[in-house]
């Protein structure tokens, strides 16, 4: 396993690989680190698509807002190369902030109208900043095809807009969201919650299954909002119902799929959780 910090030394360790011109593909898999069972599976099915799976390790200032997590952000260097070392991945790219952006950085991509509903009406900025990270690394890396996780939904669905929009010439494979037994689904802010914080977080993925077993729009909402409302100790920024490509709300006539995704506050922790709805 090739582990670099260093960009300039990426193109050689294509070659290394026999990437590109040498005939073999690769699978990038974008992560902040604090790798899970959720990182694995997203690993395992690169491997599945692609010869060769890179990781990157990177937690990116950009799509963090002032007043969030980005200092506090779990870092697990070691224990990430050992979870990478298991899943056989063949490079580990994991820059340093200050290689990343330049001092006077100027352009960056903007996420447009999409970039500022739902998610991104609660964090501002943030899609933008993920966009503008994933471009540099796909144009670093120089992967064949990406996998990202359905987890964080909106952000593949942004992910797929990017690449339509700009002709990016990278296939975006999705992933399904891997759960705890009890539903709650894996994420590297989970090491946050208290034993009593867990048990609120719960009612996420429990609001999601209510919703889920409903077939109208206005079911499913009801449904849904009645589990969030009995947990008076979530704070809930959003609970929506949107169509998977747009993330605009959908009417009370939809039918076939829909996403319905919810982020809430438990004390200082915020969670966010979707799932794909049938109408
Ligand atoms: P992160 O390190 O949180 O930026 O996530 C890196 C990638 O892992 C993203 O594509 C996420 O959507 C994905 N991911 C995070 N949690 C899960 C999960 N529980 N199941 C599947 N994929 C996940």
């Amino acid at each position: 396993m090739i582990v670099t910090r260093d960009r300039a030394g990426l193109v050689k360790e294509r070659e290394t690989l026999g990437v590109g011109a040498g005939g073999a593909t690769l699978g990038l898999v974008p992560t902040m680190g604090a790798l899970h069972e959720g990182h694995r599976s997203l690993l395992r099915l690169a491997h599945e698509k692609a010869d060769h799976v890179a990781v990157s390790i990177f937690v990116n200032p950009l799509q963090f807002g002032p007043a969030e997590d980005y200092s506090r952000y779990p870092r697990t260097f070691d224990a990430d190369l050992e979870v990478c070392a298991e899943e056989g991945v063949s490079l580990v790219f994991a820059p340093a902030p200050e290689d990343m952006y330049l001092p006077d950085r100027q352009v960056g991509v903007s996420a447009g109208r999409m970039g500022a509903i739902v998610e991104g009406e609660f964090r501002p900025g943030h899609l933008d900043g993920v966009l503008t990270v994933v471009l540099k690394l796909f144009n670093l890396v120089r992967p064949d095809l990406a996998v990202f996780g359905q987890k964080d939904a909106q952000q593949l669905a942004m992910i797929r807009r990017m690449v339509a929009d700009l002709d990016v010439p990278v296939s975006i494979v999705g992933a399904p969201t891997v759960r705890e037994p009890d539903g709650l689904a894996l994420s590297s802010r989970n090491r946050y919650l208290s034993r009593d914080d867990r048990a609120v977080a719960l009612a996420l993925s429990r609001a999601l299954a209510a919703g889920a077993a409903r077939r109208t729009p206005e079911e499913v909402r009801r449904a849904a909002r009645a589990v969030l409302a009995a947990e008076p100790a979530l704070a809930v920024d959003y609970l929506v119902l949107v169509h998977p490509a747009t993330f605009e709300e959908v009417g009370d006539d939809h039918s076939g799929e829909a996403i319905l995704a919810v982020a809430a506050k438990v004390g200082s922790t915020r969670l966010i959780d979707n799932v794909t709805v049938t109408l």
